[in-house]
């Protein structure tokens, strides 16, 4: 079976996954999307003698298959070492009563790690294929995760440059001081002020401006994308749930076949939607429980099929999720509605000039899979001081929202199905409400210092991404409007003048 790719709003063209990568999204808005899903075909025992690495090349090489198993390899050994500080990269951990799947132990503290640590190496390999000569420039909006993960990936590989786009004010202060101390000729960080929809939709925009593209195209340059619209951050996400599920089976926690909920605290819906992904490989899933925060748009959409973002934007303490427009939801709705580009293209236009849309009653019947909640903000750092005072087990704002999230299903519905939580970040990533959490006083003290003292009272080690952190030079200071992010990009590209 080939697989390619193709847009979720239209059936005209088809390309390879390493042209789907190069390009991130499709010219018409559209997200690219597999034409098929490949399945499992190897037997458990054989997957469950696998470790990470071998699983994530046995998984990616069934989704990019114009790439050589030796390219492959290559890619997944450069991202899947020592940067991780665990040696399962992504180990499974029983607390609590449920299993928490730690995504966080990766150079920058947050799950985003996974994906774009190997996104560059797929990438390069990608140009060289298509004899593509131009450098590759990364536009990159984020909510504070994605802009220092991809930084940490980018920095310093040849032939791409990297452009990060972060609300000023939207961030903790340890993401920001991540983000502006990145160090690399070729990385380049701006404050927008605005907020993260205002950065995304920013980024989304000038992606198809074909004006702009083709001026960028003369200089020797040409735009991707490192957010989760590009398929080779959502692929390397699907390894994750397998291996989980094949641990659980080999740790005889559950038996083979067994079905599993996974709970995933989410924002621009790509964690989830890579689950929805291994499901469709063959990986029997029982719930999908998606976690917001107070900007429940999802969680609503869960419950009634409306999807409305007539609604006041809230900052939160956990900001990674601080989004009103979910893109990889366009992914979902494309599957959900039986592959139909007419539908998701008029949602999609819906979206955009009414600020909501309705799915039809069939799309709703197979969003009984999934089911949505939130947790305010004093219910993630109440859920925080309960797991720790309960297992001494630590956990940051994000997670915090998905264990809160589970709770109430399990409230409501009675289902003690077996519960993957995704362990998003690291809870010394979001150390206040972590430190208010655990009863810690956090007046007069700045975030650096907390991370300090939450060490010293839990006894878990400071993680070697934000050791000294604060005493690292700033090297990026750039703010713009989001009327002006053309204009700064050109400023860094040097061209246009
Ligand atoms: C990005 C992020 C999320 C949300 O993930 P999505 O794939 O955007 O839904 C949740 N938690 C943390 C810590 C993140 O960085």
């Amino acid at each position: 079976m080939n697989i390619l790719y193709k847009s979720t709003r239209n059936n005209d063209e088809k390309i390879t996954a390493s042209q789907a990568i190069i390009k991130g999204i499709a010219k018409d808005g559209g997200l690219y999307v597999p034409t098929d899903f490949p399945k499992i075909d190897k037997s458990i025992d054989e997957l469950c003698n696998m470790n990470y690495q071998e699983l994530a090349l046995y998984i990616m090489k069934k989704f990019f298959d114009d790439y050589t198993e030796e390219e492959l390899e290559e890619c997944v050994y450069s991202a899947y070492d020592q940067k991780f500080e665990d040696e399962n990269i992504v180990p499974i951990k029983k607390e609590n009563g449920a299993y928490f799947m730690e995504l966080c132990h990766g150079p920058t503290l947050a799950f985003k790690d996974v994906a774009l640590s190997i996104l560059p190496h797929l990438l390069k390999v990608a140009c060289k294929k298509n004899n593509l000569n131009k450098e590759v420039v990364i536009l990159t909006a984020t909510s504070g995760d994605t802009g220092k993960a991809a930084l940490e990936g980018f920095a310093n590989v040849k032939g791409t440059k990297i452009v990060v786009f972060y609300p000023e004010g939207g961030v903790s202060e340890i993401q920001k001081a991540q983000m502006v101390t990145q160090q690399g000729e070729n990385t380049f960080v701006v404050g927008i002020k605005g907020n993260f929809d205002d950065a995304q939709t920013g980024v989304k925009e000038i992606l198809n401006d074909s004006e702009f593209n083709k001026k960028l195209n003369d200089n020797g340059f040409v735009f991707s994308s490192a957010n989760s619209i590009n398929v080779g951050r959502l692929i390397p996400q699907v390894v994750y749930y397998v291996y989980s599920y094949l641990k659980l089976i080999k740790n005889n926690e559950i038996k083979k076949g067994e079905y599993i909920n996974v709970v995933v605290p989410t924002g621009n819906f790509g964690n989830i939607l890579a689950a929805n992904y291994a499901e469709k490989m063959g990986i029997p899933i029982n719930k999908f429980i998606c976690a917001s925060n107070p900007n429940n748009v999802l969680a609503d959409f869960m419950s009634t099929g409306i999807y409305n973002t007539k609604r006041k934007f809230l900052k939160t303490i956990s900001p990674s999720m601080d989004i009103l427009v979910s893109s990889n939801l366009e992914r979902l709705l494309y599957e959900i509605s039986g592959r139909s580009e007419d539908i998701v293209k008029e949602l999609m236009n819906k979206l955009k000039n009414n600020g909501e849309y309705e799915i039809n009653s069939d799309m709703k019947k197979y969003m009984e899979k999934f089911y949505g909640n939130y947790a305010s903000d004093e219910e993630t750092v109440e859920s925080i001081k309960k797991v720790y005072k309960e297992s001494k087990y630590l956990i940051d704002t994000h997670t915090a929202v998905g264990i809160c999230v589970y709770e109430k299903y399990k409230r409501e519905t009675g289902d003690n199905t077996k519960t993957i939580i995704a362990s998003t970040a690291s809870p010394f990533k979001f150390v206040r409400s972590v430190a208010n959490g655990i009863g810690l006083e956090e007046e007069n003290s700045n975030d650096f210092k907390l991370v300090k003292e939450v060490s010293k009272v839990t006894g878990i080690k400071i993680p070697i991404g934000i050791k000294e952190l604060d005493s690292r030079k700033v090297l990026h200071k750039n703010k713009c409007n989001t009327s002006g992010m053309k204009n700064i990009i050109e400023k860094f590209l040097k061209i246009g003048e």
